[in-house]
């Protein structure tokens, strides 16, 4: 089995103003991906995504680009089985073979950003063609899964003080979820207002719902603590980046700081950037994205160093359906995971992209069976809202 062709499209979907919201990203007009088709010599095509901007929308030229024009012809001709030697060439680059042989990593000097999601966006396709060609599902390839359904939590959570009951509540009656996460921070100028919401979504769901709230690393050190001194009573589940993810430090200050568990990890790449994160003792939780960190391969590997350190693993599922795919089947095979996280915006990247139904049941979501990462592609579909591509 070889690797013949490597097409690669950044996927732009409209959203329809209804289902529009506002949050610190800006009005979510559109949901957009890479999409990466890699194809063998035998005919089997594995999908995967990968992703250079948080929130829905985004500029994928430059991450297609390099998909197509510099990353894809490397591959060809390369055994798509070999994974993880096909991940260390693209982070190694010119020096992959001497790497191999010392056994230690000499990465390219772009070891951060676009390359590491262009190498999201091929290790994820690598696994779900491994997965078809020997007719099992990804999971089974990762050592198996711990269950059959795996708990979620509605992620979303932008209404005000006046209307966040009915949203969550909202959330909560669609798919029976036990734990939700609101959105807190620059959004709502500053940390008194975040914490009026916080407040009134915690007297809404009562004492039994988890709650958790995502600052999308816009406060300072000073405003996540202030913030976590207003919301003490609120019994959070977790505080999701609280500063930027380049102020590792200043993330462990908050935490030293406060009660609340603390998550973080989307915006973070690279087994190497997590060893940091659990170091610095800045996070609780460790939340890389597949399509952002390294794919499977690496989220397998942030997922051990969770679990080495006592930590948890709660990978960031807000995308489209390569990537979050790989997260279930990433999840159902990690000791560290817990819950799932399932976006309650409008995602079209999931819902219209894959002709699977991916739904959340009394609070629970259901690991895919079928081989591969499990879902099958509406290519007229992708083909419709590709604005740039091979
Ligand atoms: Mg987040």
């Amino acid at each position: 089995m070889r690797i013949r062709k490597v097409e690669a499209w950044w996927v732009r979907v409209p959203i329809e103003e209804r289902r529009q919201h506002r949050s610190d990203f800006g009005r979510t007009v559109t949901f957009d991906a890479a999409i990466v088709r890699i194809e063998t010599d035998d005919g089997i095509v594995g999908w995967g995504e990968g992703k250079n901007a948080a929130g829905s929308s985004g500029s994928y030229g430059a991450l297609v680009h390099l998909l197509n024009h510099e990353i894809g012809p490397r591959l060809i001709g390369r055994d798509p089985a070999d994974i993880s030697p096909i991940w260390e060439m693209l982070y190694n680059g010119v020096r992959h073979e001497m790497a191999a042989t010392a056994g230690h990593a000499m990465p390219e000097l772009a070891r951060r950003g676009l390359t590491v999601a262009a190498i999201s966006a091929v290790d994820i396709a690598l696994w779900d063609i491994l997965g078809k060609s020997l007719g099992q599902p990804v999971w089974r390839l990762l050592g198996g899964r711990k269950a059959e359904r795996l708990p979620a939590y509605a992620s979303g959570g932008w209404a005000d003080a006046d209307t966040i009951a009915d949203q969550l509540r909202g959330y909560i009656e669609a798919g029976g979820f036990k734990a939700v996460k609101m959105r807190v921070g620059a959004m709502d100028g500053t940390p008194h207002v975040s914490a009026e919401r916080v407040r009134a979504a915690r007297a809404a769901l009562g004492p039994d719902t988890d709650l958790m709230v995502d600052a999308h690393g816009t406060y300072t050190v000073a405003e996540a603590k202030r913030f976590c001194r207003l919301v003490a009573d609120c019994d959070l589940a977790w505080f999701e980046e609280p500063v930027i993810a380049d102020d590792k430090p200043g993330m462990a200050e908050v935490r030293a700081a406060s009660h609340i568990p603390i998550a973080a990890g989307e915006s973070e790449a690279t087994r190497f950037a997590f060893r940091d994160l659990a170091v610095l003792k800045a996070a609780d939780i460790l939340q890389p994205d597949p399509a952002f960190c390294g794919g499977i391969t690496e989220a397998m590997r942030i997922a051990a160093l969770a679990s080495a350190f006592n930590l948890r693993f709660a990978p960031h599922l807000w995308a489209g359906a390569p990537c979050f795919f790989s997260g279930l089947h990433v999840c159902a095979a990690s000791p560290a995971s817990f819950i799932i996280e399932f976006s309650l915006g409008a995602n079209p990247m999931i819902h219209d992209l894959i002709e699977e139904e991916v739904r959340v049941t009394d609070g629970m979501i259901a690991i895919p069976e079928k081989p591969g990462l499990g879902f099958t592609v509406r290519e007229d579909f992708l083909r419709a809202h590709a604005i740039g591509g091979p």
